[in-house]
């Protein structure tokens, strides 16, 4: 089996090939050529630690396998380690046998990157000038600097509950030669692309601070609870996900589902897009908004670009096993 370390991963993989990854297996799964399996997520009543596991398989890019970890809470003043800890394990999907085990905590920023990426690509309108940020955490700076990759935008306009948090994002915006502006709320009305990448459990961006013809990707819910629009803007929008079954249970969708606003009919798999089986955005006064929840596949399909390219470089560990 090959092992890749995680200090090996950011020189292995482009935010390009993490693009194309993610856009073939979100293809896949709306195709039924991959599934994901049932997510298990546990309190293990140590360390207060969230400790789980998602797995999948794509018949089409043949990763088999499973990202194992979650979150410590005290890591980082206990022991000066990151709190969020996954590493990718990826078996043979002829054998069984283990292929090979993959550091998955950079690979997890890249995949989630590149999914709100995939649905600016295919849902976001072609002049989309200005990119609105909701969120300025860990994930935004990633978040961000693939968006600006999607369209000629010309201006970044961001949003953050904690304000002191903003320069995270307009370091990344002004890196990429994009002009950074700080907003409030209603603001976001002139964003065509918006981003929300938030650990909030109660709604910030509201149906009206949308305008018609916005795309938005709502990053940041992916557990029971949590919430970052108005569950309104989602009966005001085309829906669209990853997986629908975690878009209604653990994704932004959760509320408007729950709430009788929309249907779990009205929310359709971004790969349904990729395939030219659903026509995604038909107007330029639509509001689209894709749920990305976030699913195994992504980092198993991230993560057996990683292997193979360590493997062409030389640079993976082989050990007998
Ligand atoms: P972080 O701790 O670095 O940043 C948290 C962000 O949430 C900051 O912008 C903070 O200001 C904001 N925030 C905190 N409390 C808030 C509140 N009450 N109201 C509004 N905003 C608030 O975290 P991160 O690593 O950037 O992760 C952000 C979120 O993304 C988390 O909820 C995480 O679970 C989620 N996530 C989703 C995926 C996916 O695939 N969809 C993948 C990774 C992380």
């Amino acid at each position: 089996m090959y092992i890749v370390p995680e200090a090996l991963i950011a020189d292995l993989v482009s935010r390009e090939a993490s693009f194309e990854a993610v856009e073939q297996v979100f293809a896949a799964m709306a195709s039924k050529d991959a599934y994901n399996f049932p997510v298990v997520r546990e309190a293990i009543g140590h360390e207060d630690a969230l400790y789980g596991f998602k797995g999948g398989f794509d018949r089409v890019g043949g990763s088999l396998g499973l990202k194992a970890g979650g979150y410590w809470p005290h890591n980082l003043e206990k022991r000066g380690l990151i709190n969020h800890q996954s590493t990718v394990f990826l078996f043979d999907p002829d054998t069984g046998k283990v292929h090979a085990m993959v550091g998955g905590n950079l690979l997890t920023a890249l995949r989630t990157a590149a999914a709100s990426s995939v649905s600016i690509k295919h849902l976001a309108r072609a002049d989309a000038k200005v990119m609105g940020m909701v969120g300025a955490g860990h994930q935004a700076t990633f978040q961000l600097r693939a968006a600006l990759e999607q369209r000629s935008f010309e201006k970044v306009i961001g949003w953050n509950y904690h304000p002191e948090m903003l320069p995270n994002i307009e370091k990344v915006a002004n890196e990429a030669g994009v002009p950074f502006e700080a907003v409030d709320l209603p603001g976001m009305q002139e964003a065509d692309v918006i981003i929300s990448i938030t650990s909030a459990f109660a709604p910030s961006l509201m149906a009206d601070h949308v305008s018609p013809g916005t795309h938005l990707a709502c990053m940041g819910t992916d557990t029971k609870g949590k919430q970052e629009v108005e569950a309104a803007l989602l009966a005001r929008a085309k829906v669209f996900t990853d997986e629908v079954a975690q878009s209604v249970s653990i994704g932004e969708a959760q509320h408007a589902v729950a709430s009788g606003l929309i249907a779990q009919s009205d929310v359709v798999e971004i790969g349904a897009v990729i395939n030219g089986t659903h026509p995604g955005r038909t107007s330029d006064d639509d509001i689209t908004l894709f749920d990305g929840t976030g699913v195994g596949l992504q980092d198993l399909a991230v993560a057996s670009r990683v292997v193979a390219l360590a493997i062409e470089r030389g640079v993976a560990i082989e050990v007998e096993f």
